[in-house]
């Protein structure tokens, strides 16, 4: 829950002896209150103590096999990252050479993402794929009233086609900026958009679809090219051009590498812009993100406001004003540090333990895949169903010995349907798979002598986090 209440408690920090610099006994008196702001300063050296402290509460990020985000990074990228702590992405003027960074990786990611002339593509630096998708979002829906200024005023609500499992970014999307939202179920197998769901849902009021380039609920690619081609004979039957936005939050990272042949991106003359999570496969810390349209059609001018800029003005569309500029000049020390080679061999990685965890737990026994690992490196399963215990046992007996394997339920319609998912990222090695599956080995027997589900005697399934 990131919205707090305040607490109005008179709790207090206790500072032990020797944290204390100067006077180490004496900095036994000092109780600074927990939730308002104390009456003086403490020295530095205790304040850092306090914090380190209670952080040490955190996880282990490399044994959080939840996240998508990246947990490990080279000495030399946290040594540059430290080093552009003070910089702010806005101030263009102050900063010309991060705005230089930031404009090299757009092109970068152009030319990744084959837009018909990755000079004349446009693109920005973003907090996350989330502040990246209000963008997209907000460009569609402009173009869409622009199309429809009629319709628009006389009350027909926009609307935007995806599957349930997309993030919950675009539901946020949906809600903030009035959008109503077309999400098409999962059914049986499927659990993903395709392209027949996709097209039974545009009308007059679709203002795009939403194709989603690693679905997070089980790391699948959703068939953009097919989405596509149905929509380019909806539009012959019924003269609707409805746009695609890819969300390629992780996918945008991998398949270039990976999966060269695979035609997902601005190949498609429908897709119309693009976002990657630059913290996600794109290997830095959080938070960066990147969103970029094919050309200066696809973003509405009157979305775009200019800052100034070494005496000139800038072009920028952003939901925040300052932003750290630390994250791009990381991105930029990823994208020279890896080059095309250098991308395969670790999105290859990542992919090869997906696809081997994977295989291993399936010979198990007690497990049924959903997917592979065999995409984004990210798969899902399930038990079988003669078993007497469910994922959240699972999940939870993991969870002893620090591993985070998050387990929770399918959306409409298959709520019935439970699942762990692993997300393997840089970092997580064969030999950490190996110990994981290791442990899962060993809890294993101890499971099957449950007499059943935990749920089943009133234990709550603790649903984990999934996004
Ligand atoms: C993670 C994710 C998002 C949100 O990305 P952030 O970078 O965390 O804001 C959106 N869409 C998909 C498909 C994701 O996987």
């Amino acid at each position: 829950m990131a919205l707090h209440k305040g607490a109005g408690d008179d709790r207090r920090l206790s500072i032990g002896p020797f944290t204390g610099i100067a006077d180490p006994l004496g900095a036994m008196q000092l109780a600074p209150p927990l939730h308002r702001l104390g009456p003086g300063p403490v020295a530095a050296d205790t304040a850092y103590q306090l914090v380190h402290d209670e952080l040490l509460l955190d996880g282990n990020a490399r044994l959080n096999l939840a996240t998508f985000v990246t947990t490990s990074m080279e000495a030399q990228a946290t040594r540059l990252m430290t080093e552009c702590l003070d910089k702010n992405m806005i101030d263009k003027d102050e900063y010309p050479q991060t705005a230089e960074l930031e404009r090299r990786c757009v092109s970068i990611l152009a030319d990744l993402w084959h837009a018909p002339d990755p000079d004349a593509a446009i693109g920005c630096s973003t907090t996350g794929s989330s502040e990246a998708c209000m963008l997209a979002g907000m460009a569609l829906k402009h173009r869409w009233t622009r199309r429809n200024p009629d319709r628009y005023r006389t009350g027909a609500r926009p609307n935007l086609v995806m599957g349930v499992n997309v993030q919950v970014c675009w539901e946020k999307f949906c809600t903030f900026w009035e959008v109503e939202p077309r999400t098409a179920p999962m059914s049986g197998e499927r659990f993903h958009l395709d392209a027949e769901q996709a097209v039974a849902l545009c009308d007059e009021n679709t203002i795009g679809v939403v194709g989603v380039l690693g679905s997070t609920f089980d790391g699948s690619y959703e068939p953009v090219a097919e989405i596509c081609a149905a929509l380019d004979a909806f539009q012959e039957r019924t003269g609707l051009d409805v746009p695609v936005h890819v969300d390629g939050a992780s996918g945008g990272m991998v398949a270039p590498f990976l999966d060269p042949a695979l035609v997902w991106d601005f190949r498609l003359p429908r897709v119309a812009s693009i976002n990657t999570s630059g913290h996600k496969y794109g290997l830095v810390y959080p938070g960066v993100g990147w969103a970029l349209w094919r050309d200066a059609e696809a973003l509405p001018e009157e979305l775009v406001f200019r800052v100034n800029y070494l005496g000139g003005e800038m072009p920028t569309f952003a939901l925040n004003f300052s932003r750290p500029g630390a994250q791009v000049a990381a991105q930029y020390y990823v994208f020279l540090r890896l080059g095309r080679e250098g991308f395969r061999a670790v999105q290859g990685a990542c992919r090869e333990v997906a696809g081997y965890l994977a295989g291993e737990i399936g010979k198990l026994g007690c497990f049924r895949l959903l997917t592979h690992g065999d995409q984004v490196p990210v798969f899902a399963f399930t038990t079988t169903g003669d078993v007497p215990f469910d994922v959240f046992d699972v999940s939870r007996r993991l969870r002893e010995r620090g591993w985070q394997v998050p387990a929770y339920t399918f959306p409409p319609h298959r709520e019935d349907l439970s699942v762990l998912r692993v997300v393997c990222r840089n970092g997580f090695s064969r030999d950490l798979a190996d110990l994981l599956l290791a442990d899962l080995g060993r809890l294993l027997p101890e499971l099957r002598r449950q007499p059943v589900p935990l749920k089943e005697l009133g234990v709550p399934a603790r649903s984990g986090f999934h996004h």
